[in-house]
């Protein structure tokens, strides 16, 4: 299978479309065609481990790749989840259920890509015939950063090196970083802010003096961030497992549709749902949640993309987003594949802020999607209402799906599809907020609000969060903007 830039311009494998992160005319690669999966095939996808089933859909886009080796990899990727299912699907009430992915090193979805990625990776640059080493720069606002350094620690031919703000994430992803281990791994903080940090990290990735110095030195640069293609495939994958789940388990026939509600940010995780529905897997509706920073609920609704709004800081920081970039891979089919339309689209963008869909696209996007946004009182709200009624607690992230999800049930009695929600973070990933949600109580460390919250809900602490407070830090460098550069190439060159 080939893949094709959004933008027009590039037509690569699937390895080079990995390796190269994004096409060179700016775009985002796509599939040439979206792989189908058939009736039965899903059938006979039924007894298969979520490792297996992730393999699969992966080899459906990555068919240069060994199947075998792709099956092996995903098994290794999972055993790094606590529990048996990396994945669960957790019945709460009659037609509603809770997709669970936060099982994973850094107890957020994340971590169902970022624990593969490194392989498709690094067989991507085997592949293509790369023998140098690649270094991963990643510019963090938080959760990405950690759950890239889990997924990359240690991996052969691989390091990496994650940036953060010095004044911009919360003390426990601090820590989370700092005490980050593997032999691979750099954790620098930046002084300023993550768009300081992350101009100056872009400035290492496009400064030509700077790439040819460090191939000198038999290495060169990639991104893991979530524009990448091996972000997306394995998260297309857990769709297909939680619509098994519901047909094994008798809840859902074979060939009905189900509905899906996601948290979104950036658009990856949704998308993934919606490639999930053109490989053939009956998918419904999709509920598209945000939080304050409500710019994609405002363009479902009005087929207008207005970045030209405030910025606000929420409980669900993963979600403060004004510019959401896997959008571009969807604008891409709405406009029926029309490079020309989406260059255009996004050279608007970035000049004047707004864009606008044509009509036959506007209704396109409103049947395929729902959309609403979830204030900062309405997440507070949703935790413990829902805490109240299921004993069941939410992070801030699912919060706001969970409170879409409600809405769109309330406005659509005529829809009988069960509705899953996809639960991106533990509730221990965010205590104080949760514990304030559920109990009132303002705890201002976070390790007495998980031990309070574990109280509260009777619910497991993850050992990776439970541990963090005994490990030692490892990383305290503080750079400047302007010198990340020397600080990468020491890295680089180091054994
Ligand atoms: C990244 C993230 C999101 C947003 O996902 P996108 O793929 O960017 O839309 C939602 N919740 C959590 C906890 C996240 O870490």
């Amino acid at each position: 299978m080939k893949f094709i830039s959004t933008r027009g311009g590039e037509c690569v494998s699937g390895a080079q479309a990995i390796v190269q992160g994004i096409a060179k005319d700016g775009g985002l690669f796509v599939p040439e065609q979206f792989p189908q999966v058939t009736r039965e095939e899903l059938e006979s996808m039924l007894p298969m481990s979520y490792a297996e089933r992730a393999a699969f859909v992966l080899a459906k886009y990555l068919d240069e790749y060994d199947a075998a080796e792709l099956t092996r990899a995903c098994e290794e990727a999972y055993a790094r989840f606590e529990g048996d299912d990396p994945a669960p699907l957790v019945k709460i009430d009659a037609g509603l259920y809770m997709l669970e992915l936060f099982h994973g090193p850094t107890c957020a979805f994340k971590d169902m890509a970022l624990t593969v990625l490194p392989y498709l990776l690094r067989k991507g640059c085997d592949l293509c015939g790369i023998k140098e080493t690649v270094l991963i720069l990643v510019a963090t606002s938080g959760d990405t950063g950690k759950a890239a350094l889990e997924g990359f620690k240690d991996a052969k031919g691989i390091k990496i090196m994650v940036f953060y703000p010095n004044d911009g994430v919360s003390k426990m992803q601090k820590l989370q970083m700092a005490t980050q281990e593997g032999n691979n791994v750099r954790v620098v903080a930046v002084r300023g802010n993550f768009d300081e940090c992350q101009t100056a990290v872009k400035k290492i990735f496009t400064g030509d003096a700077y790439k040819e110095e460090l191939l000198k030195n038999g290495v060169i640069l990639s991104s893991a961030n979530s524009i990448n293609f091996g972000r997306l495939a394995p998260q297309i994958a857990y769709y297909f497992s939680a619509y098994l789940d519901l047909v094994s388990s008798r809840q859902v026939d074979m060939g009905a549709e189900v509905n899906f509600a996601v948290p979104t940010g950036n658009f990856g995780n949704i998308l993934a749902a919606y490639y999930a529905k053109r490989m053939g897997l009956p998918v419904g509706k999709l509920v598209c949640a945000s939080n304050k920073n409500n710019v994609l609920t405002d363009f479902i609704r009005t087929g207008v993309y207005d970045k030209r709004r405030e910025f606000y800081k929420t409980m669900s920081p993963s979600m403060d987003i004004l510019i959401s970039s896997n959008l571009e891979r969807l604008l891409f089919e709405l406009s029926g594949r029309n490079p020309v339309r989406v260059k255009m689209r996004m050279d608007k963008l970035a000049a004047e802020g707004v864009y606008e869909l044509y009509d036959e696209e506007k209704e396109q996007v409103q049947q395929l999607l729902w959309a609403d946004f979830c204030g900062e009182d309405e997440t507070v709200e949703t935790i413990y209402e829902f805490f109240e009624e299921y004993q069941y607690p939410m992070d801030t992230h699912t919060a706001c799906a969970m409170y879409a999800a409600g809405n769109y049930i309330a406005q659509h009695e005529k829809d009988a599809a069960p509705m899953v929600v996809v639960s991106t973070a533990s509730p221990y990933k965010f205590p104080q907020d949760v514990m304030y949600a559920i109990t009132g109580n303002d705890i201002k460390d976070s390790f007495k609000a998980i031990k309070h919250l574990n109280i509260a809900t009777a619910m497991k602490v993850p050992a990776s969060l439970s541990k963090l407070r005994d490990k030692p830090v490892r990383f305290t460098e503080v750079a400047d903007g302007d010198k990340l550069y020397p600080v990468a190439l020491a890295f680089a060159k180091q054994k």
